[in-house]
Protein backbone atom coordinates (compact mmCIF):
# COMPACT_ATOMS: atom_id res chain seq x y z
CA UNK A 1 0.00 0.00 0.00
CA UNK A 2 1.04 3.42 -1.16
CA UNK A 3 2.27 5.98 1.96
CA UNK A 4 -0.59 7.95 0.00
CA UNK A 5 -3.05 5.44 0.24
CA UNK A 6 -2.42 4.91 3.74
CA UNK A 7 -2.93 8.81 4.75
CA UNK A 8 -6.71 8.26 2.62
CA UNK A 9 -7.46 5.38 4.57
CA UNK A 10 -6.28 7.39 7.96
CA UNK A 11 -8.47 10.73 6.94
CA UNK A 12 -11.28 8.29 6.08
CA UNK A 13 -10.78 6.45 10.02
CA UNK A 14 -10.92 9.36 11.17
CA UNK A 15 -14.18 10.50 9.95
CA UNK A 16 -15.82 7.33 10.79
CA UNK A 17 -14.55 7.56 14.83
CA UNK A 18 -16.17 10.86 14.48
CA UNK A 19 -18.84 9.60 13.15
CA UNK A 20 -18.91 7.17 16.07
CA UNK A 21 -18.96 9.46 18.80
CA UNK A 22 -21.48 11.31 17.49
CA UNK A 23 -23.70 8.30 17.21
CA UNK A 24 -22.80 7.20 20.63
CA UNK A 25 -23.94 10.17 22.20
CA UNK A 26 -27.15 9.34 22.23
CA UNK A 27 -29.13 6.15 22.78
CA UNK A 28 -31.10 5.61 19.40
CA UNK A 29 -28.05 6.06 17.54
CA UNK A 30 -25.49 4.44 19.68
CA UNK A 31 -25.61 0.69 17.78
CA UNK A 32 -24.58 2.61 14.87
CA UNK A 33 -21.87 4.30 16.79
CA UNK A 34 -20.63 1.46 17.32
CA UNK A 35 -20.45 -0.02 13.89
CA UNK A 36 -18.63 3.41 12.79
CA UNK A 37 -16.04 2.84 15.22
CA UNK A 38 -15.34 -0.88 13.86
CA UNK A 39 -15.26 0.06 10.83
CA UNK A 40 -12.96 2.72 11.23
CA UNK A 41 -11.00 0.61 13.20
CA UNK A 42 -10.79 -1.94 10.89
CA UNK A 43 -9.54 0.43 7.87
CA UNK A 44 -6.83 1.80 10.25
CA UNK A 45 -5.34 -1.70 11.21
CA UNK A 46 -5.55 -2.99 8.18
CA UNK A 47 -3.91 0.57 6.40
CA UNK A 48 -0.87 0.52 8.90
CA UNK A 49 -0.27 -3.34 8.81
CA UNK A 50 -0.09 -3.00 4.78
CA UNK A 51 1.53 0.18 4.70
CA UNK A 52 4.93 1.20 3.45
CA UNK A 53 6.21 1.07 7.37
CA UNK A 54 5.31 -2.42 8.73
CA UNK A 55 7.59 -5.20 8.29
CA UNK A 56 7.32 -8.62 9.93
CA UNK A 57 3.92 -8.84 8.73
CA UNK A 58 3.48 -12.76 10.08
CA UNK A 59 4.36 -11.76 13.82
CA UNK A 60 1.59 -9.11 13.71
CA UNK A 61 -0.65 -11.10 12.79
CA UNK A 62 0.21 -13.81 15.54
CA UNK A 63 -0.20 -10.80 18.31
CA UNK A 64 -3.37 -9.91 16.78
CA UNK A 65 -4.98 -13.57 16.72
CA UNK A 66 -3.58 -13.78 20.35
CA UNK A 67 -4.70 -10.97 21.37
CA UNK A 68 -7.99 -10.85 19.46
CA UNK A 69 -8.59 -14.27 21.16
CA UNK A 70 -8.24 -13.19 25.27
CA UNK A 71 -9.75 -9.87 24.02
CA UNK A 72 -12.58 -12.23 22.78
CA UNK A 73 -12.86 -14.34 25.93
CA UNK A 74 -12.94 -11.47 27.93
CA UNK A 75 -15.62 -9.22 26.47
CA UNK A 76 -17.89 -12.67 26.02
CA UNK A 77 -17.33 -13.15 29.89
CA UNK A 78 -17.75 -9.73 31.47
CA UNK A 79 -20.53 -8.99 33.05
CA UNK A 80 -22.50 -6.06 32.61
CA UNK A 81 -21.32 -4.85 36.30
CA UNK A 82 -17.92 -5.58 35.81
CA UNK A 83 -17.53 -3.43 32.76
CA UNK A 84 -16.08 -0.09 34.68
CA UNK A 85 -13.41 -2.40 36.07
CA UNK A 86 -12.65 -3.91 31.82
CA UNK A 87 -12.96 -0.20 30.78
CA UNK A 88 -10.29 0.79 33.96
CA UNK A 89 -8.07 -2.65 33.21
CA UNK A 90 -7.72 -1.82 29.40
CA UNK A 91 -6.88 2.24 29.97
CA UNK A 92 -3.63 0.99 32.05
CA UNK A 93 -2.86 -1.02 28.99
CA UNK A 94 -2.61 2.13 26.65
CA UNK A 95 -0.74 3.69 29.65
CA UNK A 96 1.87 0.95 29.57
CA UNK A 97 1.87 1.05 25.60
CA UNK A 98 2.73 4.45 25.65
CA UNK A 99 5.32 3.82 28.52
CA UNK A 100 7.10 0.73 26.45
CA UNK A 101 6.52 2.84 22.77
CA UNK A 102 8.19 5.59 24.35
CA UNK A 103 11.63 3.97 25.39
CA UNK A 104 11.46 1.86 22.30
CA UNK A 105 11.09 5.77 20.34
CA UNK A 106 14.21 6.48 22.27
CA UNK A 107 16.68 3.83 22.11
CA UNK A 108 15.76 3.31 18.36
CA UNK A 109 15.28 7.03 17.33
CA UNK A 110 14.33 7.76 13.91
CA UNK A 111 16.60 9.54 11.34
CA UNK A 112 15.95 13.50 12.29
CA UNK A 113 16.68 16.14 9.97
CA UNK A 114 17.64 18.58 12.25
CA UNK A 115 18.80 19.26 15.83
CA UNK A 116 15.49 21.08 16.40
CA UNK A 117 13.71 17.81 15.09
CA UNK A 118 15.74 15.92 17.08
CA UNK A 119 15.07 17.92 20.90
CA UNK A 120 10.94 18.00 20.08
CA UNK A 121 10.95 14.09 19.85
CA UNK A 122 12.87 13.78 23.17
CA UNK A 123 10.72 16.04 24.53
CA UNK A 124 7.42 13.66 22.61
CA UNK A 125 9.28 10.84 24.46
CA UNK A 126 9.35 12.26 27.80
CA UNK A 127 5.92 13.54 27.79
CA UNK A 128 4.42 10.36 26.75
CA UNK A 129 6.00 7.93 29.29
CA UNK A 130 5.12 10.70 31.67
CA UNK A 131 1.30 10.60 30.86
CA UNK A 132 1.30 7.35 30.11
CA UNK A 133 2.65 5.48 33.43
CA UNK A 134 0.58 7.67 35.65
CA UNK A 135 -2.57 6.01 33.68
CA UNK A 136 -0.78 2.58 33.71
CA UNK A 137 -0.95 2.68 37.80
CA UNK A 138 -3.80 4.87 37.85
CA UNK A 139 -6.03 2.96 36.16
CA UNK A 140 -4.75 -0.31 37.78
CA UNK A 141 -5.83 1.26 41.11
CA UNK A 142 -9.26 2.44 40.17
CA UNK A 143 -9.50 -1.80 39.19
CA UNK A 144 -8.75 -2.48 42.49
CA UNK A 145 -11.33 0.09 44.00
CA UNK A 146 -13.78 -0.73 41.19
CA UNK A 147 -13.20 -4.53 41.89
CA UNK A 148 -12.97 -4.25 45.95
CA UNK A 149 -9.71 -5.37 46.03
CA UNK A 150 -8.60 -2.19 47.17
CA UNK A 151 -10.66 -0.04 49.92
CA UNK A 152 -12.88 2.52 48.11
CA UNK A 153 -11.80 4.66 51.02
CA UNK A 154 -9.31 7.51 49.90
CA UNK A 155 -6.11 7.04 51.32
CA UNK A 156 -5.04 10.41 53.38
CA UNK A 157 -1.33 10.68 53.97
CA UNK A 158 0.30 12.82 55.19
CA UNK A 159 0.92 16.52 53.34
CA UNK A 160 -0.56 14.47 50.24
CA UNK A 161 -1.12 17.18 48.15
CA UNK A 162 2.57 18.30 48.70
CA UNK A 163 3.85 14.77 47.63
CA UNK A 164 2.10 15.23 44.70
CA UNK A 165 3.64 18.88 43.81
CA UNK A 166 7.45 17.22 44.41
CA UNK A 167 6.46 14.65 42.14
CA UNK A 168 5.80 17.24 39.16
CA UNK A 169 8.79 19.41 40.23
CA UNK A 170 11.47 16.15 40.37
CA UNK A 171 10.37 15.11 37.09
CA UNK A 172 10.64 18.75 35.09
CA UNK A 173 13.99 18.99 37.36
CA UNK A 174 14.82 15.04 35.74
CA UNK A 175 13.38 16.38 32.29
CA UNK A 176 16.19 18.82 32.44
CA UNK A 177 18.71 16.33 32.99
CA UNK A 178 17.90 14.05 30.50
CA UNK A 179 17.34 16.71 27.81
CA UNK A 180 20.49 17.90 28.38
CA UNK A 181 22.59 14.43 28.23
CA UNK A 182 20.77 14.06 24.85
CA UNK A 183 18.08 11.48 25.80
CA UNK A 184 19.66 10.01 28.83
CA UNK A 185 17.95 7.43 30.10
CA UNK A 186 18.82 6.81 33.63
CA UNK A 187 17.03 10.27 34.49
CA UNK A 188 13.89 8.77 32.05
CA UNK A 189 13.96 5.82 33.95
CA UNK A 190 13.54 7.75 37.55
CA UNK A 191 11.10 9.72 36.53
CA UNK A 192 9.26 6.79 35.15
CA UNK A 193 9.06 5.46 38.54
CA UNK A 194 8.16 8.62 40.52
CA UNK A 195 5.15 9.12 37.53
CA UNK A 196 3.92 5.40 38.53
CA UNK A 197 3.80 6.26 42.43
CA UNK A 198 2.47 9.45 41.61
CA UNK A 199 -0.30 8.11 39.47
CA UNK A 200 -0.86 5.29 42.37
CA UNK A 201 -1.28 7.74 44.93
CA UNK A 202 -3.44 10.35 42.74
CA UNK A 203 -6.28 7.95 42.05
CA UNK A 204 -5.45 5.95 45.85
CA UNK A 205 -6.30 9.85 47.15
CA UNK A 206 -10.09 9.85 45.82
CA UNK A 207 -13.12 8.63 47.64
CA UNK A 208 -15.80 6.01 46.42
CA UNK A 209 -18.40 9.05 45.76
CA UNK A 210 -15.65 10.49 43.16
CA UNK A 211 -14.36 7.43 41.26
CA UNK A 212 -17.36 7.80 38.17
CA UNK A 213 -14.97 11.21 37.24
CA UNK A 214 -11.68 9.16 37.95
CA UNK A 215 -12.92 6.25 35.62
CA UNK A 216 -13.63 8.97 32.90
CA UNK A 217 -10.31 11.00 33.67
CA UNK A 218 -8.63 7.87 33.35
CA UNK A 219 -9.98 7.20 29.89
CA UNK A 220 -8.93 10.57 28.86
CA UNK A 221 -5.50 10.48 30.30
CA UNK A 222 -5.25 7.40 28.11
CA UNK A 223 -5.96 8.86 25.20
CA UNK A 224 -3.59 11.81 25.70
CA UNK A 225 -1.13 8.74 26.03
CA UNK A 226 -2.26 7.45 22.89
CA UNK A 227 -1.72 10.96 20.89
CA UNK A 228 1.87 11.12 22.71
CA UNK A 229 2.51 7.79 21.32
CA UNK A 230 0.93 9.09 17.82
CA UNK A 231 3.96 11.74 18.09
CA UNK A 232 6.45 9.27 18.93
CA UNK A 233 5.66 6.93 15.88
CA UNK A 234 4.48 9.71 13.73
CA UNK A 235 1.34 8.62 13.37
CA UNK A 236 -1.31 10.75 12.15
CA UNK A 237 -3.86 8.65 12.56
CA UNK A 238 -3.15 7.61 16.57
CA UNK A 239 -2.60 11.72 17.12
CA UNK A 240 -6.20 12.25 16.06
CA UNK A 241 -8.00 9.19 17.59
CA UNK A 242 -5.96 9.89 20.62
CA UNK A 243 -6.92 13.55 20.56
CA UNK A 244 -11.00 12.64 20.23
CA UNK A 245 -10.13 9.91 22.76
CA UNK A 246 -8.75 12.59 25.47
CA UNK A 247 -11.26 15.43 24.68
CA UNK A 248 -14.58 13.28 24.87
CA UNK A 249 -12.91 11.84 28.54
CA UNK A 250 -12.21 15.38 29.55
CA UNK A 251 -15.81 16.61 28.70
CA UNK A 252 -17.03 13.78 30.28
CA UNK A 253 -15.38 14.22 33.23
CA UNK A 254 -16.25 18.18 33.41
CA UNK A 255 -19.98 17.07 33.01
CA UNK A 256 -20.07 14.21 35.72
CA UNK A 257 -18.03 16.63 38.56
CA UNK A 258 -21.16 19.16 37.42
CA UNK A 259 -23.67 16.71 37.34
CA UNK A 260 -21.81 15.22 41.11
CA UNK A 261 -21.05 19.04 42.06
CA UNK A 262 -17.71 18.63 42.55
CA UNK A 263 -14.87 20.61 41.39
CA UNK A 264 -12.67 19.31 38.53
CA UNK A 265 -9.67 20.39 39.83
CA UNK A 266 -9.83 19.14 42.92
CA UNK A 267 -10.80 15.68 41.48
CA UNK A 268 -7.99 15.37 39.29
CA UNK A 269 -5.66 16.52 41.61
CA UNK A 270 -6.02 14.00 43.85
CA UNK A 271 -8.89 15.32 45.92
CA UNK A 272 -7.26 18.98 46.33
CA UNK A 273 -8.45 21.68 48.35
CA UNK A 274 -11.62 19.04 49.55
CA UNK A 275 -11.95 19.21 53.50
CA UNK A 276 -11.05 15.34 54.65
CA UNK A 277 -14.84 14.51 55.74
CA UNK A 278 -15.44 13.63 59.54
CA UNK A 279 -18.54 12.02 59.72
CA UNK A 280 -19.67 8.68 57.73
CA UNK A 281 -22.70 9.09 58.90
CA UNK A 282 -22.13 5.67 61.00
CA UNK A 283 -23.98 7.39 64.13
CA UNK A 284 -27.31 6.08 65.50
CA UNK A 285 -29.95 6.58 62.88
CA UNK A 286 -33.16 5.05 64.88
CA UNK A 287 -35.47 2.16 63.64
CA UNK A 288 -36.32 1.26 60.16
CA UNK A 289 -39.55 -0.62 58.84
CA UNK A 290 -39.64 -3.67 56.88
CA UNK A 291 -42.11 -4.43 53.92
CA UNK A 292 -43.27 -7.27 52.51
CA UNK A 293 -43.51 -8.27 48.85
CA UNK A 294 -47.52 -8.19 49.24
CA UNK A 295 -47.87 -4.61 50.88
CA UNK A 296 -45.46 -3.40 48.19
CA UNK A 297 -47.78 -4.57 45.72
CA UNK A 298 -51.10 -3.54 47.33
CA UNK A 299 -49.51 -0.09 48.03
CA UNK A 300 -48.51 0.03 44.12
CA UNK A 301 -52.39 -0.61 42.88
CA UNK A 302 -53.56 1.82 45.36
CA UNK A 303 -51.28 4.62 43.43
CA UNK A 304 -51.49 7.19 41.05
CA UNK A 305 -47.98 7.29 40.22
CA UNK A 306 -44.90 5.69 40.48
CA UNK A 307 -41.57 6.52 40.09
CA UNK A 308 -38.45 4.34 39.87
CA UNK A 309 -35.32 4.86 40.83
CA UNK A 310 -32.81 2.29 39.71
CA UNK A 311 -28.89 1.97 41.39
CA UNK A 312 -26.06 -0.91 41.28
CA UNK A 313 -28.11 -3.17 43.05
CA UNK A 314 -30.76 -3.66 40.07
CA UNK A 315 -27.59 -4.29 37.69
CA UNK A 316 -26.25 -7.09 40.56
CA UNK A 317 -29.35 -8.59 40.48
CA UNK A 318 -30.40 -8.03 36.90
CA UNK A 319 -33.86 -7.59 37.68
CA UNK A 320 -34.40 -4.80 34.68
CA UNK A 321 -36.86 -7.57 32.94
CA UNK A 322 -39.11 -7.49 36.28
CA UNK A 323 -38.92 -4.62 36.97
CA UNK A 324 -40.19 -3.60 33.38
CA UNK A 325 -42.79 -6.26 33.61
CA UNK A 326 -44.04 -4.52 36.94
CA UNK A 327 -44.10 -1.14 34.96
CA UNK A 328 -46.05 -2.74 32.41
CA UNK A 329 -48.37 -4.58 34.73
CA UNK A 330 -48.75 -0.69 36.76
CA UNK A 331 -49.75 0.85 33.51
CA UNK A 332 -52.10 -1.90 31.96
CA UNK A 333 -54.07 -0.71 35.00
CA UNK A 334 -53.94 3.43 34.98
CA UNK A 335 -51.16 3.86 37.32
CA UNK A 336 -48.48 6.26 35.89
CA UNK A 337 -45.05 4.65 35.99
CA UNK A 338 -41.51 6.66 35.28
CA UNK A 339 -37.88 6.51 35.69
CA UNK A 340 -35.31 8.51 37.63
CA UNK A 341 -31.96 8.01 36.68
CA UNK A 342 -29.00 10.06 38.25
CA UNK A 343 -26.08 10.42 36.54
CA UNK A 344 -23.60 8.03 38.07
CA UNK A 345 -26.40 5.42 39.26
CA UNK A 346 -24.56 2.31 38.69
CA UNK A 347 -20.29 1.90 38.01
CA UNK A 348 -20.29 3.19 34.72
CA UNK A 349 -21.88 6.46 32.72
CA UNK A 350 -25.19 5.62 31.14
CA UNK A 351 -25.36 1.98 33.31
CA UNK A 352 -29.07 2.07 34.33
CA UNK A 353 -30.37 3.59 30.84
CA UNK A 354 -28.00 0.51 29.05
CA UNK A 355 -29.94 -2.16 31.26
CA UNK A 356 -33.25 -0.70 31.06
CA UNK A 357 -32.46 -0.48 27.49
CA UNK A 358 -31.68 -4.14 27.10
CA UNK A 359 -35.24 -5.19 28.98
CA UNK A 360 -37.03 -2.40 26.22
CA UNK A 361 -38.52 -0.04 29.00
CA UNK A 362 -39.71 2.76 26.59
CA UNK A 363 -37.30 5.79 26.48
CA UNK A 364 -39.76 8.39 27.23
CA UNK A 365 -40.44 7.12 30.76
CA UNK A 366 -37.06 6.99 31.30
CA UNK A 367 -35.93 10.67 32.72
CA UNK A 368 -33.12 11.72 33.87
CA UNK A 369 -32.79 13.24 37.44
CA UNK A 370 -32.86 17.22 36.44
CA UNK A 371 -36.49 16.06 34.79
CA UNK A 372 -37.86 14.39 37.80
CA UNK A 373 -36.39 15.79 41.05
CA UNK A 374 -39.10 17.87 41.29
CA UNK A 375 -42.06 15.91 40.56
CA UNK A 376 -41.16 13.42 43.46
CA UNK A 377 -43.81 15.80 45.81
CA UNK A 378 -46.25 14.48 43.63
CA UNK A 379 -45.98 11.19 43.80
CA UNK A 380 -47.47 7.99 45.50
CA UNK A 381 -44.92 5.54 45.80
CA UNK A 382 -40.83 5.35 45.08
CA UNK A 383 -39.24 1.93 44.62
CA UNK A 384 -35.79 2.31 45.12
CA UNK A 385 -34.15 -0.52 43.44
CA UNK A 386 -30.72 -1.63 44.58
CA UNK A 387 -29.61 2.38 44.79
CA UNK A 388 -28.21 3.60 47.71
CA UNK A 389 -25.73 6.61 47.57
CA UNK A 390 -27.69 8.12 44.20
CA UNK A 391 -30.94 8.25 47.16
CA UNK A 392 -28.88 9.69 50.63
CA UNK A 393 -30.41 12.91 51.90
CA UNK A 394 -27.11 13.14 53.79
CA UNK A 395 -25.92 14.68 50.56
CA UNK A 396 -27.73 17.59 51.14
CA UNK A 397 -28.35 18.02 54.86
CA UNK A 398 -24.89 16.63 56.40
CA UNK A 399 -22.27 19.17 55.54
CA UNK A 400 -19.41 16.67 56.85
CA UNK A 401 -20.53 13.91 54.91
CA UNK A 402 -18.20 12.28 52.10
CA UNK A 403 -21.11 12.91 49.64
CA UNK A 404 -22.00 16.76 50.91
CA UNK A 405 -23.02 18.56 48.07
CA UNK A 406 -23.83 15.80 45.43
CA UNK A 407 -27.17 16.41 43.94
CA UNK A 408 -29.26 13.52 44.71
CA UNK A 409 -32.93 11.98 43.79
CA UNK A 410 -35.01 13.18 46.65
CA UNK A 411 -37.49 10.13 46.91
CA UNK A 412 -38.09 11.47 50.56
CA UNK A 413 -40.36 13.71 49.10
CA UNK A 414 -42.66 11.06 47.68
CA UNK A 415 -45.51 9.57 49.74
CA UNK A 416 -43.98 6.60 50.37
CA UNK A 417 -40.39 4.75 49.45
CA UNK A 418 -39.93 1.39 49.02
CA UNK A 419 -36.32 0.37 49.31
CA UNK A 420 -35.00 -3.03 47.57
CA UNK A 421 -31.91 -4.23 49.05
CA UNK A 422 -30.06 -7.14 50.93
CA UNK A 423 -29.01 -5.76 54.59
CA UNK A 424 -28.37 -2.55 56.12
CA UNK A 425 -25.28 -2.00 54.02
CA UNK A 426 -23.83 1.31 52.97
CA UNK A 427 -23.51 2.35 49.52
CA UNK A 428 -20.47 2.32 46.95
CA UNK A 429 -19.21 5.50 48.88
CA UNK A 430 -19.62 3.56 52.51
CA UNK A 431 -22.01 6.63 54.00
CA UNK A 432 -25.03 5.16 55.99
CA UNK A 433 -28.54 6.33 54.45
CA UNK A 434 -30.91 8.35 56.43
CA UNK A 435 -33.59 7.95 53.90
CA UNK A 436 -33.69 4.10 55.74
CA UNK A 437 -35.01 5.48 59.00
CA UNK A 438 -37.38 8.08 57.37
CA UNK A 439 -41.18 7.78 58.78
CA UNK A 440 -42.47 7.18 54.83
CA UNK A 441 -39.82 4.94 53.98
CA UNK A 442 -39.72 0.71 54.07
CA UNK A 443 -37.17 -1.70 53.37
CA UNK A 444 -38.01 -4.96 51.19
CA UNK A 445 -34.76 -6.74 52.31
CA UNK A 446 -33.78 -9.75 49.69
CA UNK A 447 -32.29 -9.77 46.23
CA UNK A 448 -34.06 -7.29 43.99
CA UNK A 449 -34.95 -9.58 41.17
CA UNK A 450 -36.58 -11.99 43.61
CA UNK A 451 -38.50 -9.11 45.74
CA UNK A 452 -39.39 -8.23 41.86
CA UNK A 453 -41.04 -11.10 40.96
CA UNK A 454 -42.59 -11.87 43.89
CA UNK A 455 -44.53 -8.70 43.68
CA UNK A 456 -45.39 -9.72 40.28
CA UNK A 457 -47.12 -12.67 41.35
CA UNK A 458 -48.97 -10.22 43.69
CA UNK A 459 -50.32 -7.71 41.33
P1 LIG B 1 -24.68 2.16 45.54
O1 LIG B 1 -23.43 1.53 45.12
O2 LIG B 1 -24.62 3.37 46.41
O3 LIG B 1 -25.58 1.09 46.33
C1 LIG B 1 -26.02 -0.07 45.71
C2 LIG B 1 -26.88 -0.84 46.70
O4 LIG B 1 -27.39 -1.98 46.02
C3 LIG B 1 -26.10 -1.34 47.90
O5 LIG B 1 -26.40 -0.59 49.04
C4 LIG B 1 -26.51 -2.82 48.03
O6 LIG B 1 -27.05 -3.03 49.32
C5 LIG B 1 -27.60 -2.99 46.97
N1 LIG B 1 -27.50 -4.27 46.28
C6 LIG B 1 -26.40 -4.89 45.82
N2 LIG B 1 -26.74 -6.06 45.26
C7 LIG B 1 -28.07 -6.17 45.36
C8 LIG B 1 -29.01 -7.17 44.98
N3 LIG B 1 -28.63 -8.30 44.36
N4 LIG B 1 -30.32 -6.96 45.25
C9 LIG B 1 -30.71 -5.84 45.89
N5 LIG B 1 -29.88 -4.87 46.29
C10 LIG B 1 -28.57 -5.04 46.02
O7 LIG B 1 -25.55 2.42 44.24
P2 LIG B 1 -25.99 3.73 43.48
O8 LIG B 1 -26.28 3.29 42.09
O9 LIG B 1 -27.05 4.45 44.25
O10 LIG B 1 -24.73 4.69 43.49
C11 LIG B 1 -23.60 4.46 42.67
C12 LIG B 1 -22.33 4.70 43.46
O11 LIG B 1 -21.23 4.20 42.71
C13 LIG B 1 -22.07 6.18 43.70
O12 LIG B 1 -21.38 6.36 44.91
C14 LIG B 1 -21.16 6.54 42.53
O13 LIG B 1 -20.37 7.66 42.78
C15 LIG B 1 -20.31 5.27 42.45
N6 LIG B 1 -19.71 5.01 41.14
C16 LIG B 1 -20.40 5.29 40.00
C17 LIG B 1 -19.80 5.13 38.76
C18 LIG B 1 -20.54 5.55 37.53
O14 LIG B 1 -19.91 5.91 36.54
N7 LIG B 1 -21.86 5.51 37.54
C19 LIG B 1 -18.42 4.58 38.64
C20 LIG B 1 -17.81 4.25 39.92
C21 LIG B 1 -18.45 4.47 41.12
P3 LIG B 1 -27.04 -4.52 49.97
O15 LIG B 1 -25.64 -4.97 49.94
O16 LIG B 1 -27.60 -4.31 51.35
O17 LIG B 1 -27.95 -5.36 49.13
Amino acid sequence: MSAGLVQAAYIIAAVFFIMSLAGLSKQETARSGNYYGIAGMAIALLATIFGPHSSGIAWILVAMVVGGGIGIHYAKKVEMTEMPELVAILHSFVGMAAVLVGYNSLLDAPETATHAEHMIHLVEVYLGVFIGAVTFTGSIVAFGKLRGIISSSPLNLPHKHKLNLAAIVVSALLMKWYLGGDGALFPLFLMTLIAFAFGYHLVASIGGADMPVVVSMLNSYSGWAAAAAGFMLANDLLIVTGALVGSSGAILSYIMCKAMNRSFISVIAGGFGQEVSVSSGDEEQGEHRESTAEEVAEMLKNSKSVIITPGYGMAVAQAQYPVHEITDKLRAQGVEVRFGIHPVAGRLPGHMNVLLAEAKVPYDIVLEMDEINDDFTETDTVLVIGANDTVNPAALEDPTSPIAGMPVLEVWNAQNVVVFKRSMNTGYAGVQNPLFFKENSSMLFGDAKDSCLKIIEHL
